[in-house]
């Protein structure tokens, strides 16, 4: 299997995951190839921070390990990603960051997104932009109180999902973008529907994770609920058996694990960081996918097959 969406860490958070260590948990997961993200600290951004990564990939891994270069609204910047993209064959996109998550990485308003869509369409970039959707305005941090979990929820509602992956469509359409925009962990079923009135007008994908698939945000009110809180979050009983509907239905391109780690500390007790270890894909797709109505056929398309399809430049 490939995973395409993990979070290494390594660097400055070498305490909380590290390159090597996913890879010896994800051999015991059957999986071999996996995708790193770029909102490390420091984050992946210029060709000298890809040489500081690759230095860190085991011996034995080499041609197992990629990893998206971050955006910024940076002409410069953007230029040098699409130059790696094209020289190295271990870049497989660039990541928007279209709202903040975990890192400072992000491009939150409209108007520095538009102006990112324009510069990658006039530098003619054709590779995979993933992007994360949640749009600043619709979150009210406000709302969450560790105490009380669930209000994660409510802090990060569907909007802002919604709304966000609205305007990536948008953008993309208004500047001709040509490349292929994925949509990473998409949590709610309003999305899917979306991505599916574009898909004969444009390239777009999207992925979902197993927590997104597993679990409701009931979750959240369990004793150790601020274990669960990820973004984007849990969302209701009734969308994640309507999400699990859409997986059996062919309408998600693939699974992603979007495994991030944290010290227990961090999750338990302040900053309460977002981001759940979740790379356990192999029990996920051979016990749980089977017993929900997922064919063996569909589950070779979302751990390998639709991903290989799509990356297949980087990986043949
Ligand atoms: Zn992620």
């Amino acid at each position: 299997m490939i995973d395409p969406h993990v979070h290494c860490r390594d660097g400055k958070q070498t305490y909380k995951e590290t390159i090597r260590h996913v890879f010896e948990i994800a051999n015991k997961q059957c999986v071999e190839k996996i995708f790193d993200m770029p909102n490390t600290n420091p984050p992946i951004l210029y060709e000298k921070d890809i040489k500081e990564r690759l230095k860190l990939v085991p011996e034995n891994q080499k041609g197992n390990y990629f990893l998206y270069i971050g955006a910024t609204s940076n002409k410069k910047q953007l230029e040098e990603a699409v130059r790696c993209y094209d020289k190295y064959k271990e870049i497989v996109g660039i990541k928007l960051y279209a709202g903040k998550s975990i890192g400072n990485l992000a491009l939150i308003n409209e108007k520095a997104q538009k102006k990112f869509y324009q510069i990658l369409s006039n530098l003619g970039y054709k590779g995979v932009l993933a992007v994360h959707c949640e749009k600043e305005i619709y979150l009210k941090p406000e709302l969450f109180d560790p105490a009380i979990p669930i209000t994660h929820s409510y802090a990060r509602p569907k909007e802002a999902e919604i709304e966000s992956l609205k305007d990536q469509i948008k953008f993309s359409e208004e500047s001709n973008f040509k490349g292929n925009l994925h949509i990473v962990h998409v949590s709610c079923p309003e999305s899917i529907k979306l991505i599916d009135k574009e898909r004969k007008e444009m390239r777009i994908t999207c992925g979902v994770t197993p927590h997104h698939i597993l679990w409701s945000n009931e979750m959240l009110n369990r004793p150790d609920g601020l274990l669960y809180k990820m973004n984007p979050p849990l969302r209701d009983e009734k969308d994640v058996e309507t999400l699990r509907q859409y997986l059996k239905d062919g309408r998600i391109d693939w699974i992603e694990t979007d495994h991030a780690p944290h010290a227990i500390g961090e999750k338990l007790f302040t900053p309460f960081l977002s981001g759940y270890p979740s790379l356990y894909l192999k029990d996920f797709v051979s016990k749980f996918l089977p017993d929900i109505g997922v064919d063996k056929k569909l589950i070779e398309k979302l751990t390998f097959e639709n991903i290989y399809k799509i990356f297949e430049n980087k990986l043949k």
